[in-house]
């Protein structure tokens, strides 16, 4: 497979897929820049080498073409800021060819927002809400075939192609995927943002010292439970805990008040405990929680066992007892998987439980474990304490992090190594 450290992108154009899709206020002024900064060092090593840039990005949702709220044209001056050079720019990602053919090497295109076009998802739009399935179908089919034009313009521009978008891998877009088959295998590569997810979602999932530990918060079973399935068969130990462990302790026939709960996913979990028992995984959950009687910070609380929670009372983080077992687990751990809080970690009040579990992470890290947060909240927490700088490695793309631990392949991924 070909890497962006061993091409020379002298006199080359490259097409470079990034994730620009960055927070805006209401006077379109970028409020987290943090995307754009992820793609520097890819930008900047093509520019050195005596290369050229044609930058592609999605922003937001448009319907339409073109959507003025949704323009990149809005980051522009930063993006010439961040990277030292003037930043040209394609108004119509399909209309670029002049601009692309005049490029000299160190200079610059950004294109506009590629999901103006529908043929950048290939989803069909405009479809009434009452449409059959049979026009659903035929409107696929459409676009589907225009796709392959749109595609085939983008690839066009360029000489080689650079996936640096992690955030959308899971999806197989004309810009993220199938794009790909229009350049030679060592014609396409990974940005080194792009490389960094991979490899660590390798070294969790494929790559595995053990032991490893996952720890699966949130508040749903449901919303967890292919990445739970897909862990089961990997994992030496799994934690779970925040809302979901109350579907559990109420399975096991528990008195959980009036925690967060599940009522039809108890079987679910009953599954789950049986399913860990049988490939020999140790399933850590909590056996005190913090309990307040209300869902506000200011609520009145208290420490009881997990199963024995008033009927007024709710779950709300986990307890010192179940701190200390769990931190135990995560630091003889080799391997580490955090994915959602222990409990209402935004209510400071109700954060303790998250902290201390990123605190036993950041101690396993030193100690020679590898780490890997990711997926939503969990990055949230991890920034909220101050602690990202001690794991091994905070991933930038939730949903499509939360694809590749649920086994699945990446789209994005399998077209460069294909
Ligand atoms: P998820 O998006 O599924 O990862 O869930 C994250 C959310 O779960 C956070 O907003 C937490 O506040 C919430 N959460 C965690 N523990 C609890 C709990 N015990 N009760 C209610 N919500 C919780």
């Amino acid at each position: 497979m070909q890497t962006i450290d061993q091409f020379n992108f002298a006199g080359k154009k490259a097409f470079v897929r990034v994730d620009f899709n960055v927070p805006l206020d209401e006077q379109f002024n970028i409020t987290d820049d943090n995307r754009m900064r992820a793609a520097l060092p890819t930008l900047k090593k093509i520019l050195a080498d005596g290369g050229s840039l044609i930058i592609g990005s999605h922003m937001g949702r448009p319907k339409k073409n073109p959507d003025p709220k949704a323009s990149l044209k809005v980051i522009v001056d930063h993006l010439s800021k961040l990277l030292g050079v003037p930043v040209q720019f394609a108004e119509d990602c399909q209309k670029a060819d002049a601009q692309a053919a005049a490029l000299k090497p160190g200079e610059v295109l950004l294109l506009e927002n590629l999901r103006f076009y529908a043929e950048e998802e290939g989803k069909a739009r405009g479809l009434a809400e009452d449409a059959s399935d049979e026009e659903k179908a035929a409107a696929k089919k459409v676009i589907k075939a225009s796709q392959k034009e749109f595609t085939k313009k983008l690839a066009s521009y360029a000489d080689c192609y650079v996936n640096d978008a992690f955030g959308t891998a899971h999806r197989a877009h004309a810009s993220t995927a199938l794009i790909a088959d229009y350049f030679d295998t060592d014609h396409k590569m990974f940005g080194y943002l792009m490389n960094k997810e991979v490899t660590a979602v390798e070294k969790i999932m494929t790559d595995t010292a053990r032991p490893f530990t996952a720890i699966m918060g949130g508040s749903k079973v449901s919303s967890k439970i292919e990445i739970i399935e897909n862990l089961l068969s990997k994992v030496d130990n799994l934690i779970i805990a925040g809302g979901m462990t109350y579907t559990f302790v109420k399975a096991a026939g528990g008195k959980i008040g009036t925690s967060i709960c599940e009522d039809d996913k108890l079987d679910m979990a009953l599954d789950i405990v049986k399913k860990a028992k049988s490939l020999g995984v140790n399933l850590v959950m909590a056996v005190d929680a913090k309990i307040a009687d209300s869902f506000s910070n200011d609520a009145n609380t208290s420490f009881v066992n997990v199963n024995e929670i008033p009927d007024n009372m709710m779950g709300m983080d986990i307890g010192p007892k179940t701190e200390a077992i769990f931190a135990e687990v995560i630091k003889n751990s080799k391997t580490i998987l955090w994915n959602g809080p222990t409990g209402v970690f935004e209510f400071d009040n109700f954060s303790h439980g998250s902290q201390a579990v990123g605190e036993a992470i950041v101690e396993a890290t030193k100690l020679g474990a590898f780490s890997l947060v990711g997926g939503g909240d969990s990055v949230a927490c991890v920034n909220k304490f101050g602690l990202a700088d001690g794991v091994s490695y905070v991933s930038t793309g939730g949903g499509a992090l939360l694809e590749a631990i649920e086994g699945k392949v990446l789209p994005g991924i399998a077209a460069i190594k294909k």
